[in-house]
């Protein structure tokens, strides 16, 4: 894209109007807020729905099953976001992503909505997956298309719309948890449908007048070659894949612990070739190259962390949901309310976390030590829930003032790690790969729960204090390791900070 016309993209965007900001930021952030709030609303009860009884409404499968599932649902819909992010850049343009995102998203949710069989959740889990990967990344890269390059309020902006996602996911496992106590599972699931309706329906009538050009155009369009190749090879692969399926399914050979496998092999391996490729490019420039080297350690950090931070989810919310007292009180919790509880910090210490680093001037901490603290506290979170099973043991019901706890300390680190994660990937990353930098930085995440998937097999309450104590431990001393190493990574970012 050429500097000109970007400079005319962000002429077109009405520039005052939402706190200051460009009025474009209201769509935005009302229309990631109603995303996030259809899908962790939808988390916050889909894992009970997969392992409770039929006679309690749920779909009765193993508990761990439904814990994997869970994991390698959440790496798929990031994972995704390469081919979403792909599709923007050179098809369709961001903003039209993000509405053909949204209509996906919405179908997912409606098709959870009617009572069904496994069948539906994996159709299900299919368009949901299709419609956050063209509309997640989109929907941020968006943001960035606001500003002019030297704007000041662009960080204020992220940070605006990274309250907008916390809003979200704060408000929905509230409001969804009760409905699906008082009426079940699906009109939890509907619930999430209108949340994510409503998103779209503030996306269309606000686009016009909020959006100006931003997103309208395609950056990097195909040429009518590629477009040919790309059209030759997505049917090759769509057959070649479907028919390897439809040979192995009936013969058992190709089961869902075969593909949980595979989406872990893929978590790590996706992103492997990411770095070797960016390496090897022509278009990268030895300065480049350094940077590269030195943003490995920071994405494996970044893998640790959302490894533990993504099993608030799944495995905290077992916890919440058997080996948590939800009498509290007087007050009858629900399982899914915990789900909250990260989002609301998240809100709550933000602008506190903004102050700090304000305040420390130059002594803020570097990019990688940030890193370090965030996998710090985030195996600190995992040895604090180990606790109640030490002095308790694994039968009796534990105070949900340990999950509060829990959930508190994982967001100190998340503080420290998210919000600075994306800039530290897009100024690390090679300026020829810049389109795909939003992908990469979420394929830390899928990568992560990829290797959940595996993980939280191995759970029972039997041997939660091992579990907790191992990939808590192991956290630490990847979280020492970086500390210790921060100087020479520095080194290696050549003057990025
Ligand atoms: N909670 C964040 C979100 O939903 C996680 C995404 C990430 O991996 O940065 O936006
Ligand atoms: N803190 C997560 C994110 O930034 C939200 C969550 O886990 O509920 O969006």
């Amino acid at each position: 894209m050429e500097r000109i016309d970007k400079q005319k993209i962000v002429d077109s965007v009405p520039q005052k109007g939402f706190f200051g900001q460009p009025k474009g930021l209201f769509t935005l952030f009302f229309t990631e807020f109603w995303e996030r709030f259809s899908y962790y609303g939808m988390r916050a009860i889909l894992v009970f729905y997969m392992y409770y009884e039929v006679s309690e409404g749920g779909l009765g499968l193993d508990r761990n099953v439904a814990l994997s599932i869970m994991s390698v649902y959440g790496a798929l819909v990031y994972m995704s976001g390469v081919i979403g992010g792909w599709l923007a850049d050179r098809v369709f343009g961001t903003s039209r992503a993000v509405f053909y995102g949204g209509v996906f998203i919405m179908l997912g949710h409606i098709v959870l909505s009617v009572p069904g069989s496994l069948t539906f959740l994996f159709i299900s889990m299919g368009l949901i997956v299709i419609g956050t990967g063209l509309l997640k990344p989109n929907v941020s890269s968006i943001v960035g298309d606001l500003y002019h390059e030297t704007d000041r309020r662009r960080d204020a902006g992220f940070s605006i719309f990274y309250m907008g996602i916390n809003l979200g996911a704060f408000i929905s496992p509230l409001i969804v948890g009760q409905v699906q106590a008082d009426y079940g599972f699906h009109w939890g699931f509907a619930l999430a449908a209108v949340g994510m309706f409503i998103g779209l329906v503030v996306f269309i009538v606000t686009k016009k007048g909020n959006l100006g050009l931003a997103g309208s155009y395609v950056p990097n369009p195909l040429t009518p070659s590629e477009r040919r190749n790309a059209i030759k090879y997505s049917t090759i692969a769509v057959l070649v894949i479907g028919g390897l399926l439809a040979a192995l399914i009936p013969r058992g050979l190709f089961t869902i612990n075969t593909f949980i496998g595979l989406v872990g092999v893929f978590g790590i391996a996706i992103p492997t070739i990411y770095f070797i490729v960016m390496y090897r490019s022509p278009k990268t420039t030895e300065i480049e190259r350094s940077r590269i080297i030195a943003y490995i350690p920071l994405f494996i950090a970044s893998v640790m962390f959302w490894a533990i931070q993504e099993q608030g989810a799944t495995i905290l919310a077992n916890y919440a949901d058997q080996r948590t007292n939800l009498n509290f009180l007087g007050l009858e919790l629900k399982a899914a309310w915990f789900q909250s509880l990260n989002p609301l910090f998240i809100i709550l210490l933000a602008p506190m976390f903004a102050w700090v680093w304000v305040r420390l001037g130059d002594r803020e901490p570097s990019i990688p030590v940030k890193f370090a603290f965030g996998i710090l506290f985030a195996g600190l979170s995992f040895l604090v829930i180990l606790l109640p099973a030490y002095f308790g043991g694994p039968n009796t019901l534990v105070n949900p003032l340990w999950l509060v706890l829990s959930y508190f300390i994982v967001v100190l680190g998340e503080l420290s790690l998210s919000p600075v994660g994306l800039s530290a990937t897009t100024k690390l990353a090679p300026a020829a790969f810049s389109a795909q930098t939003m992908s990469l930085w979420f394929l830390s995440n899928a990568a992560a729960q990829g290797i959940n998937a595996q993980l939280v097999r191995f759970y029972s309450p039997e041997n939660e204090m091992i579990y907790f104590g191992v990939i808590g431990g192991a956290a630490i001393v990847l979280s020492l390791i970086l500390f210790a190493l921060a100087p020479v990574i520095k080194r290696y970012m050549r003057g990025i900070h």
